[in-house]
């Protein structure tokens, strides 16, 4: 049903070869179908390298990444926001020729925290360009994520409601909001209510602790998040997310503020991660249809 995946960073911080090799080999070894890798730096990845390595080791991909000041598409200056387009179709190029599913990520903005509201303008704009994205990525079969990211990372969507918004403004069947627990923590009223009230806008799912290490260590309600999942009969990927300033992509890690060391073994990680995942799904599949609760519509919510 779902696809189990695991971002990159568990493993590694960048993606030499020996890098690439160790994330796969592991990422498959472990049981996961796919792994999510990070194209901040689209020159940094070796395409057919890569791509023979999931074929090797029978992996699927899919590719995260946040845009910055640089090639931020809601920016009012015309040459940052055609850079931001540039670059979100270079990855759409490389999305399609590794055979990865998914775009996804801080795609909208750039992905740091904004000293002031975005503007009805700079969305206007973010949204036609995504639609000209998503256009690309749908002739590929990709699917694009829309990443809603707590306030320090975006101005554009902090809650799912508003990422709701955004997918409806760009209109292409093939855009869909993309999930977090640990974003949704920090933003939402409720994470299980939130999942039901994004439905069948959910197209990618990240799960991530309280304060991104071991699931189960910190304080997200994974059962109120699982039991969400099943109800709105999700079928897109769920994909482990976690940081730790033992592995270090010079980038990403100091942009999400990875200061802490929450774990050393990458591989105990991960490890631990897909059995997390797999346990609460099969006791959110024992307990949808047996509890009920007057959410919405009246049914069970979470
Ligand atoms: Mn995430």
């Amino acid at each position: 049903m779902n696809k189990l995946g695991v971002h990159a960073l568990s493993w590694v911080g960048g993606w030499t070869e020996e890098e690439a090799t160790t994330a796969i080999e592991g990422s498959a070894r472990l049981g996961y179908d796919l792994i999510e890798i990070p194209a901040l730096d689209t020159g940094a990845i070796d395409v057919d390298g890569t791509a023979s390595l999931l074929e090797e080791h029978g992996l699927g991909a899919t590719i995260s990444l946040g845009l910055d000041p640089t090639n931020d598409i809601t920016s009012d200056d015309p040459a940052i926001a055609a850079r931001g387009e540039d670059h979100l179709k270079t990855v759409v190029s490389i999305a399609r020729d590794l055979g990865a599913t998914h775009v996804c990520g801080v795609l909208h903005s750039a992905m740091k925290k904004y000293m002031e509201p975005a503007t009805e303008a700079g969305i206007a704009q973010c949204a036609t360009i995504l639609r000209q994205v998503c256009e690309a990525a749908d002739a590929s079969g990709i699917e694009v994520g829309l990443e809603v990211v707590n306030r320090y990372e975006t101005n554009v969507i902090n809650t799912a409601a508003q990422g709701v918004a955004l997918c409806k403004m760009v209109g292409t069947s093939n855009v869909k909001v993309h999930l977090d627990t640990y974003h949704m923590n920090i933003e939402e009223a409720d994470s299980a209510r939130a999942i039901f009230e994004t439905g069948d806008y959910l197209g990618y799912f990240h799960i991530g602790e309280s304060h991104r290490g071991y699931l189960g260590s910190g304080s997200i309600d994974f059962d109120s998040v699982f039991r969400g999942l099943r109800q709105v009969n999700y079928t897109g990927p769920i994909v482990f997310e976690s940081f730790s300033s033992k592995v270090v992509n010079p980038q990403l890690s100091s942009m999400l503020g990875i200061w802490r060391d929450l774990w050393d073994d990458g591989e105990d990680l991960c490890r631990h991660a897909i059995e997390f995942t797999k346990a609460h799904l099969q006791a959110a599949d024992r307990v949808n249809g047996l509890v009920r609760h007057p959410g919405v519509g009246g049914v069970f919510i979470g």
